[in-house]
């Protein structure tokens, strides 16, 4: 089985762990897989487990203050440990031909940048690194040669069954509706980060499970498959699916639907980048259909959910406009997890970004960024703005 040298970014998290579950079960049928370097962002004790499991060579901590500590922690191991952010570009620059991306949100953009100029296969669970830079990630992916294999559950759907891209006339991005599916506004302003991150059917890192709770993560993930897929907004519909079971469909110019189907478990998405364009025997949940039942489908509901509308907008205006989108959602998460915000001023803060940074100079949203310099200044901007406006509701 190709491949056989493997990278993994944001090894500790969510994703990193159930890639690492993916591995270890192909190496018990015999893979030869060995891990080149891995990444995390704190979690030192994880880390440690985690190389002690895989053997990594090399291996990055995002803190350069932690470099000590991580030498401490991985000591005995054989693992070279480096820090900062040099550290986790290197991790994208050494020599492997698979790299999963799962460092959460823009921060896995330089890193993940060092593997697509090298020209592997990335295997793409971020992304924040997309909607950030999306049509200079692409042109740069196509210009080294690397190969991006979607990880995102409804991407990798829509990969497994885009068999005639010249002949789709929409693609639909299913979406579980989240926690607050059937909340009212005023239980959804009084929301907690805990209930925010009780997704009723997938687990995952707290950023991502707070962004299905907004919808924001469907706005994204809309804004992904265009940039991923080269689909106009218009030719792409979001359609709530409760059970998420399909994940999602591809509608053909003959009448054709082609959907993919499956357990809400994100360990198949990985499993099928990491052996395509083979399939891999896992130990995955299967699906019993007569067990779920029915499958149901809803339109979303735009007025309760706003961010679907900030985000097709975004998609709309350009490619700083979702550069900006994604960066202010950021802060917003942040500052809705740290409990100095509410629920519903996430999206609140967003919206304002977004005007603030209309028409402002260099950093607007109305033009579209020429290099990876001009989408971190609009990043920076929509942080700064996005900063502001958290921090006048938190006062207020
Ligand atoms: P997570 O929070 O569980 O893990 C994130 C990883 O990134 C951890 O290793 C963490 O240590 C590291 N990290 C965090 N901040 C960092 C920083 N500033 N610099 C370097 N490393 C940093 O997140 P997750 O749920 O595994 O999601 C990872 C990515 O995959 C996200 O972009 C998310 O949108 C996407 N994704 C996740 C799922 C899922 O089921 N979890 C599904 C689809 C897509
Ligand atoms: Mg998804």
């Amino acid at each position: 089985m190709s491949p056989r040298s493997i990278s993994i970014l944001g090894v500790t998290g969510s994703i990193g762990q159930s890639t690492l579950d993916v591995i270890e079960e192909l190496r018990g049928q015999g893979a030869e897989l060995d891990i080149e370097a891995v990444t995390a962002g704190g979690n030192l004790e994880l880390l440690a487990a985690t190389c002690r499991r895989l053997r990594p060579k090399f291996a990055a901590v995002a803190e350069p203050g932690q470099l000590g500590a991580a030498r401490e922690a991985l000591a005995g191991l054989g693992v070279e440990v480096g820090a900062g952010p040099s550290a986790l570009e290197e991790a994208g620059a050494r020599p492997a031909g698979w790299v999963m991306s799962a460092i959460v949100g823009a921060a896995g953009l330089q890193p993940t940048m060092a593997a697509v100029r090298r020209g592997a296969t990335v295997a793409l669970a971020n992304k924040e690194c997309l909607v950030c830079a999306g049509p200079l990630f692409i042109e740069a992916a196509k210009r080294h040669g690397a190969r991006l294999l979607p990880v995102d559950s409804e991407h990798n759907a829509i990969f497994q069954v885009l068999t005639h891209p010249d002949r789709v006339e929409k693609l639909t991005l299913t979406a579980s509706g989240g926690p607050f599916r059937t909340s009212s506004r005023e239980a959804m302003a009084a929301a907690t980060p805990d209930q925010a991150c009780a997704h009723p059917r997938w687990s995952m890192g707290r950023k991502i499970s707070v962004d299905s709770a907004t919808l924001m993560n469907k706005g994204l993930e809309l804004i992904e498959a265009s940039y991923l897929f080269g689909f106009p907004s218009k030719k792409i519909e979001i359609l709530v699916h409760p059970e998420s079971v399909v994940h999602s469909f591809v509608h053909y110019l003959d009448g054709s639907v082609l959907g993919q189907l499956g357990s809400p478990d994100m360990r198949i998405p990985i499993g099928y980048a990491l052996t395509w364009p083979d399939r891999a025997h896992l130990s995955t949940a299967r699906l019993d259909l007569a067990k779920v039942g029915a499958l149901t489908f809803e339109a979303p509901d735009t007025g309760k959910f706003p961010a679907l509308l900030l985000a097709r907008a975004a998609l709309d205006t350009g490619a700083a406009a979702t550069t900006a989108l994604s960066a202010a959602n950021e802060v917003a998460v942040e500052a809705f997890l740290g409990g100095r915000i509410g629920f519903l001023d996430i999206c609140r803060i967003v919206e304002e970004s977004m005007s603030v940074l209309e028409g402002s100079g260099a950093a607007s949203i109305a033009k579209s960024p020429t290099s990876f310099d001009e989408v971190a200044v609009v990043d920076q901007a929509a942080r700064g703005a996005a900063r502001r406006i958290a921090g006048s509701l938190a006062a207020a």
